[in-house]
């Protein structure tokens, strides 16, 4: 199917300029579309807030979600084999419906598996990669319409899963899975800032398998602690901050109903690990964010230059969240090789004010390394961004030897390989 119909992205700040939209039924029909096409980018569930999926005015637009949807897990083997286009609402419901879980989930359900990946969704947890750490295979369609499967194990697997869609259509990824878990989510509020020094910080986070932090900024320390613990793991106690009265949303005013059932009731790990409910709005649903993601030896020093422009941040911050990433090997992700702290802000839905504030923010995070998540809202310097990213140079040489034609590259993709 052919469209010429206007495309934006979930949030409505960005307006895709591109040729055509496809929405092949068939992989057949995809892998023709990709081999008569000159510029292709895949869009999953554009949830991202910048022009990371665009193609250009020129260029397909394809989406994967009139292809026939699939997961299908093998038991014994502890796997999944997941279409491109399906979302992680879906794939969890299949994966618990077979006694088996995914190690984590990101906020929400609602994104798509193999766009998340892409750009290095996470969800918190000290022992918890990002979502790609749970790939073992990427099966891709390249610009020659031809399938191509990199697995585990080949050394160009680190720049196959985390790869900003550069690299060519992913049709399918096979995930590792575990037993099935419950999980009890607590809410505690009110942690200060002051005193929390790095060993304090490090034994916050490790409280539970999951922990986040919450604030507005509008006074310094957390407004909330939300934490998740494993049925299966011991919860050692949070003497750090007191247990909340009421049901609470991480955006203050926010219905808590759109969130997972929290007081501790246990429930399948699908149901509480994001912390909004796959049959509601997520979040705000009027909004922008960005996120950065440093070091976690620099977390504390990185909360108090937050806290030293909360005057600025403040104003046009909805919420901000704390969360822990475990380091992982994909060479884009932006926890490579490091035990991260990630640090999002959740903005009014208002780029010409948040902008400017994104680029103070940059300056007061800059010593710290920071990487910006890769489907958010950033303004770091191509050159700064390269810099942060010691293996980028054998991600370009991957993108060359794929793709040579850049039949998936994009405005985005040129600028962090430093081909703009
Ligand atoms: C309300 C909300 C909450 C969020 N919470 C979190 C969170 O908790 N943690 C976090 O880390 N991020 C979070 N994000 C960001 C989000 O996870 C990322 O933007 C993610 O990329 C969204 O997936 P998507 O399918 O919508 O990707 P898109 O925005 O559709 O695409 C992202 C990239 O993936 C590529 N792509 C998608 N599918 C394919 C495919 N099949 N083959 C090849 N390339 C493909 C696209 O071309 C693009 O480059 C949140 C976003 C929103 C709106």
């Amino acid at each position: 199917m052919t469209e010429t119909a206007t495309v934006t992205n979930w949030a409505g700040n960005i307006t895709y300029a591109a040729g055509e939209l496809h929405r092949p039924r068939s992989l057949d029909a995809l892998r023709a579309l990709v081999a008569g096409s000159a510029r292709v980018r895949v869009l999953g569930s554009g949830h991202s807030f910048n022009e990371i999926a665009e193609p250009g005015a020129d260029g397909v637009l394809l989406s994967l979600a009139d292809l026939p949807a699939g997961a299908d897990v093998d038991t014994a083997a502890r796997t999944v084999r997941v279409g491109g286009g399906v979302r992680y609402a879906e794939l969890a419901r299949l994966v618990q419906a077979r006694g088996l879980a995914l190690p984590n989930m990101a906020s929400l359900p609602h994104i798509s598996v193999a766009g998340s990946v892409a750009t290095g969704t996470h969800g918190s947890g000290v022992g918890n990669g990002p979502l790609a750490a749970a790939v073992r295979e990427v099966e891709l369609v390249t610009a020659d319409g031809a399938t191509i499967t990199i697995s585990r194990g080949e050394e160009r697997f680190g720049g196959a899963v985390t790869s900003l869609g550069a690299l060519g259509v992913v049709t399918a990824l096979t995930l590792d899975l575990e037993p099935t878990f419950d999980v009890e989510q607590y809410v505690f509020t009110e942690l200060p800032l002051d005193g929390l020094d790095a060993g304090t910080f490090e034994t916050v986070m490790s409280a539970a398998y999951s922990v986040s932090l919450f604030t507005d900024w509008r006074a310094p320390g957390f407004r909330q602690v939300w934490l998740k613990r494993r049925a299966d793991r011991p919860l050692p106690g949070f003497p750090w901050a007191p247990p909340a009265t009421e049901k609470m949303h991480p955006v203050p005013g926010m219905p808590a109903v759109n969130c997972t059932e929290q007081f501790g009731v246990a429930g399948p790990w699908h149901e509480r690990l994001p912390h909004f409910r796959a049959e509601f709005t997520p979040s705000s649903g009027a909004e922008l964010q960005s996120e950065y993601l440093l070091p976690r030896r620099y977390a504390v020093d990185a909360l108090h230059a937050v806290d030293a422009i909360r005057e600025t941040v403040a104003p046009v911050l909805q919420t901000c969240e704390v969360r822990t990433v475990a380091a992982d090997e994909q060479w884009l992700s932006p926890s490579y090789g490091r035990d991260t702290v990630a640090v999002h802000f959740t903005w009014v839905e208002d780029s010409a004010a948040v902008v400017p504030v994104v680029r103070r923010l940059e300056e007061a995070l800059d010593g710290f390394g920071a990487r910006p998540h890769w489907g958010k809202v950033f303004t770091t310097p191509a050159a700064v961004l390269r810099g942060r990213y010691p293996r980028l140079g054998d991600f370009r040489e991957l993108v060359r030897s794929l793709d040579p034609e850049g039949t998936f590259t994009n405005g985005f993709v040129r600028t962090v390989l430093g081909e703009a």
